[in-house]
């Protein structure tokens, strides 16, 4: 009866042992996977840095990935997911999680007259500013369904290159315009829209029908500013 009290007792120990130690390994994989991610987002500018992540984390092992943007976009955090090995009987399945951060680079100069991270892409023009060819095309759509609507949609200002944003910004102040280089406007995917006050009917079609051509109201406090969420 000792003795199989022992027995019992060594291959329950045992069998923890070997659960433990698999999940450790298992850990130690997932946070490998975490990782890397995170250091080739580090030093690899380009797109889609998030989804990049994302694919680097499950082709190293990862079932789950998640990828949240900190500090205003600048750093990402990596939380991968995977599962504990199956030992002795015990169902594959306990989840485990690692995470790992990562610092984006700054973006890559793209070689026009404009500083990085200003867009210096094509520009088209629409009801007399400029955007990208994506969001113009998409504002068309949108000016199409408000003109329908009986509501006439009159942008004031589109893409705004460095040297418009310091003129803008020298003639209104830190009050009404962001410093150059600091402007939504140097995208091409923001515009301007006279609206009126906040609540106005063109103002309120547009909270209700700007999403759904992919435009929102960038700043609470700027009624008249809408912006293409997917970029140009
Ligand atoms: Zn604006």
């Amino acid at each position: 009866m000792l003795v199989l009290g022992i027995l019992l007792a060594c291959t329950f120990l045992f069998a923890l042992l070997a659960a433990v130690g698999g999940s450790y390994v298992a850990h130690a994989e997932l946070q490998q996977a975490a990782d890397i991610a995170a250091a080739v987002i580090e030093r690899s500018p380009g797109d889609a840095p998030r989804e990049r992540a994302d694919a680097l984390a499950r082709a190293n092992g990862a079932d789950e990935v998640r990828v949240a943007e900190l500090d205003g976009g600048s750093r990402l955090r990596i939380v991968v997911v995977g599962r504990a090995p199956a030992a002795f009987g015990m169902r594959r399945g306990a989840r485990i999680e690692a995470e790992a951060f990562a610092t984006l680079p700054p973006p890559v100069g793209d070689g026009g007259p404009n500083p990085p991270g200003v867009y210096a892409g094509p520009l088209e023009v629409v009801d007399g500013v400029r955007v990208c060819p994506t969001v113009a095309a998409a504002y068309r759509r949108m000016d199409g369904a408000a003109s329908r609507d009986g509501i006439t949609l009159t942008p004031t200002s589109g893409f705004r290159g460095y040297a418009e944003q310091a003129a803008l910004y020298a003639s209104l102040g830190p009050g009404l315009a962001a410093p150059p280089g600091a402007s939504r406007h140097h995208d091409a995917t923001e515009l301007d829209i006279n609206v009126g006050p906040a609540g106005s009917p063109t103002h309120s079609w547009l909270r209700d029908h700007g999403p759904s051509f992919g435009f929102v109201q960038r700043y609470s406090w700027e009624p008249w500013h809408w912006g293409y969420v997917a970029g140009c």
